[in-house]
């Protein structure tokens, strides 16, 4: 359950999509409550996990995922190296590559968020 993340969209709008995707699955698989959601975030989605904590709990207030528990998971970009030829992970943009120190690296991924797991009842 993939979200994009762009640099205009706020963590409000962000907890808008997270609750538009749960009420798609509470339509989909049948549950009426979200207890427990845990949402990857990219290091490069530029996201403050404190104000989307905020959001969410002001956003889920009336909803099947009133109450629910956030739990985020911070997961670390992937650059392609140039002169490694493969994928490595870095922790923000302009980065050096962990393993040979090049600046070429092209991102391939990191500014995602991913509803990764729900706890329903
Ligand atoms: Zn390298």
């Amino acid at each position: 359950m993939p979200l994009t993340a762009c640099p205009e969209m706020h963590e409000l709008s962000l907890c808008e999509g997270v609750l538009q995707i749960l009420e798609e699955q509470s339509g989909i698989q049948g549950f009426l409550r979200v207890s427990r959601v845990c949402l990857e975030i990219g290091a490069l989605a530029g996201v403050e996990p404190e104000a989307l904590r905020f959001h969410f709990d002001a956003v889920t207030r009336g909803t099947l995922a009133e109450g629910a528990i956030l739990e985020i998971v911070a997961v670390p970009a992937q650059a392609w190296c140039l002169p490694c030829g493969e994928k490595v992970s870095i922790r923000q943009y302009f980065d050096a590559c962990p393993q040979c120190g090049s600046h070429q690296l092209q991102v391939i991924g990191g500014e995602e968020l991913r509803v990764q797991q729900l706890e329903v009842e």
